[in-house]
């Protein structure tokens, strides 16, 4: 029942921690030194949109979900 879906761009990113340091509840940085998100299907959008807002490449982008339309 996602509201809102993650889309990210690992390719873009370029690690620089932004997003982990703005939304600790759903960014952490991998191994690899790029983002990874804790979930990508959302109830609640709350600090995903700020990460979204806050990365200097654009790599994040949050939209909602089109396929739950019980509202
Ligand atoms: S803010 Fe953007 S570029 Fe920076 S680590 Fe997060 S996704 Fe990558």
């Amino acid at each position: 029942m996602a509201r809102f879906i993650i889309k990210f761009d690992k390719e873009k990113c370029i690690g620089c921690g932004t997003c982990a340091a703005v939304c600790p509840e759903n960014w952490e940085i991998g191994d690899d030194n790029k983002a990874k998100p804790k979930k990508i299907e959302l109830e609640k959008l709350g600090c995903n949109k700020t990460a979204e807002e806050s990365c200097p490449v654009q790599a994040i982008r949050v939209e909602p979900a089109t396929e739950n339309s019980t509202e």
